[in-house]
């Protein structure tokens, strides 16, 4: 059986989900999304930290961070807040010369694009969280806006939202061959042949082998990251900032009333593994006491330590749009650590060039494909 749509998307990860809501909002029907797991959102997606900021150094992951958080905003009010956005705040600390001159040149382009953030000296970053090791500390930024999502409820959110939108989710459908014929593309995939005008590919940390299915080559690679949470800890506050010691790479928040500790380790190779690293405790423990010496000896509750796949790209920017052999074949792929905080965005811009023919909203230029072809990039910087 052969089944028509209008736009297929491939892969039902936080990415898949916001384009499928996005596009049968926009009264573009059928849009069938297609994902090979029994349920939305198992993939990188379920493994991420729920961090979400609009802390960044480079101007479009700052606007696709402040257009997911207006939009989270919105979702949390929509669905009696399944998404569980806290508005905790973002505070990135640093005590050394070159940290403190990238925090103030992040600084100054996060506030020319109108993000809150705020410049704090060490005594106010010490007055916000008092367990901070002040210190050697020379300045902090917080905004306030940046906080924490339920990647868990995010999906559900969305999910739903789709739904009733009018968007087919066909799970347990494996894409296992993709061709372009007589203007369509055709699917094959476990659970029949699929023909569709529009192609996304929101495969996550699959998103290369999906393009290639196609003959298109994109540089996204899975890359392992880790989190490790330690067991109840009292006398420290429910909700804190995420907090990021600059200078190291450890960013702590609370967890089930201990603390989740992440650390990305930048000489990790891609690979698929998704097991637990026992070496990424080694390596918190080197780092920690730089700025949370108060966790130095904390206990980890090895049930809840975890790995996942970074979907990531060299320059630590997404790549969306068209594929230039293959117009009507539009990537929302390479999100790496970022991808719930830029979803809504991501579902945004390839909404528009669906049903506008071009993203009016947001600027995607920086995420076009052709800019490693064009050794034209710009490395973003705040990676954790
Ligand atoms: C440890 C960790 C911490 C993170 N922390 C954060 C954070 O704090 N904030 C943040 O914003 N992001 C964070 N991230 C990143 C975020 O999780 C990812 O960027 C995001 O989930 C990517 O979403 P996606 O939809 O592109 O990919 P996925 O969620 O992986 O979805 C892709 C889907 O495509 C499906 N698929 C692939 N190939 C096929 C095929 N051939 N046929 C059918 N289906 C297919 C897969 O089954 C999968 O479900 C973190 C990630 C990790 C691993």
């Amino acid at each position: 059986m052969l089944i028509d749509c209008h736009v297929a998307i491939l892969g039902g990860g936080v990415i898949g989900l916001a384009v499928a809501r996005d596009l049968a909002r926009a009264g573009v029907k059928p849009t069938v999304l297609l994902e090979r797991q029994a349920a939305p959102g198992q993939g990188s997606t379920s493994r991420a930290n729920g961090g979400v900021r609009a802390q960044w150094t480079t101007r479009c992951n700052i606007e696709f961070s402040k257009f997911t958080i207006a939009e989270l905003v919105r979702l949390q009010e929509e669905t009696k807040g399944l998404p569980g956005f806290i508005q905790a705040g973002y505070l990135f600390l640093t005590g050394t010369d070159e940290g403190e001159t990238a925090l103030r040149q992040g600084y100054e382009l996060q506030r020319s694009c109108e993000v809150p953030v705020e410049w704090l000296s060490p005594k106010e970053v010490l007055e916000r969280a008092p367990y901070v090791r002040g210190e050697g500390l020379r300045a902090g930024t917080f905004c306030g806006t940046d906080g924490l999502v339920d990647p868990h409820g995010v999906v559900q959110a969305l999910r739903n939202q789709a739904i009733t939108a009018g968007a087919e989710l066909r799970f347990q459908t494996d894409v296992t061959a993709i061709r372009f014929d007589r203007d369509r593309f055709l699917l094959s995939t476990s659970r029949g042949e699929f023909r569709s005008q529009w192609l996304v590919n929101a495969a996550g940390p699959d998103a290369a082998e999906v393009a290639a299915m196609l003959g298109v080559e994109i540089p996204v690679r899975p890359v392992r990251r880790n989190l490790a949470c330690t067991e109840p800890m009292d006398g420290y506050p429910a909700v804190i900032p995420m907090c990021v010691d600059r200078d190291t790479g450890v960013l702590i928040r609370r967890e089930s009333g201990g603390f989740l500790l992440a650390y990305s380790d930048p000489r990790e190779a891609p690979g698929r593994d998704t097991n637990f690293d026992t070496w990424f405790l080694e390596q918190v423990a080197e780092r920690i006491g730089n700025r949370f010496p108060f966790l130095f000896n904390a206990p980890i509750d090895r049930k809840k330590c975890w790995a996942g796949l970074y979907p990531e790209t060299p320059d630590h920017h997404a790549i969306v749009g068209p594929t230039p052999t293959h117009p009507r074949f539009l990537l929302a792929v390479g999100f790496g650590g970022h991808g719930i905080m830029h979803s809504l965005a991501a579902g945004r811009a390839i909404r528009e060039i669906v049903t506008e023919g071009e993203s009016r909203t947001l600027d995607i230029r920086p995420f076009r494909l052709s800019r490693f072809a064009e050794a034209d990039l710009t490395v973003e910087t705040a990676v954790l």
